[in-house]
């Protein structure tokens, strides 16, 4: 990646060094450290509820697009004590089990997402203010009707419903 060309803290050009098993890494002779790749985690959920017939689509920061909730991984957790933390703070509801679905890099912010289809335990979300404007729950064939058209989000939600057979 161009960005590791330079080091992040003192601005020497870094060279290749043998780094183990890792093979050859970008390496700060100033610094005296290796470079690797440093780049955002974040979770993505595709929220269903207990029946597992209808999903939970948010809207945010005052936009009016319908997008799945959100959110990153602090340094230090796993992506499912991400998900769990963030469905809590978010909506007011606990996850009860959820499941791998996939990842997405995403350039714009360099994060690498990713996605889990969870299912929560209630219906009767509460919404953390500033944070979450709106939310409300589909059922599964609106959910891809009303989510943001070429989204991140959408694609998750497709891939999704797709593997699970229900589109
Ligand atoms: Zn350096």
């Amino acid at each position: 990646m161009d960005e590791l060309n330079y080091c992040s803290v003192c601005g020497t050009k870094l060279i290749k060094k043998e780094c183990g098993d890792e093979g050859m890494v970008d390496y700060c002779t100033h610094c005296d450290c290796f470079k690797f790749p440093i780049f955002n985690s974040a979770v993505s959920m595709v929220v269903f509820n207990k029946d597992k017939d209808k999903i939970l689509l948010i809207q945010q920061y005052g936009k009016k697009d319908n997008i799945l909730v959100a959110g990153y991984i602090n340094r230090g957790e796993t992506p499912q004590e991400a998900l769990r933390r963030e469905i809590n703070e978010e909506i007011g509801v606990n996850a009860v089990s959820w499941n791998y679905n996939d990842s997405i890099y995403f350039e714009k912010s360099n994060t690498l997402i990713h996605n889990f289809v969870v299912v929560v335990d209630s219906e009767d979300f509460k919404l953390k203010q500033n944070e979450v404007d709106y939310a409300d729950w589909y059922s599964v064939p609106d959910t891809v009707k009303y989510i943001k058209p070429n989204s991140l989000a959408k694609r998750f939600l497709t891939n999704a419903l797709q593997i699970r057979g229900l589109i």
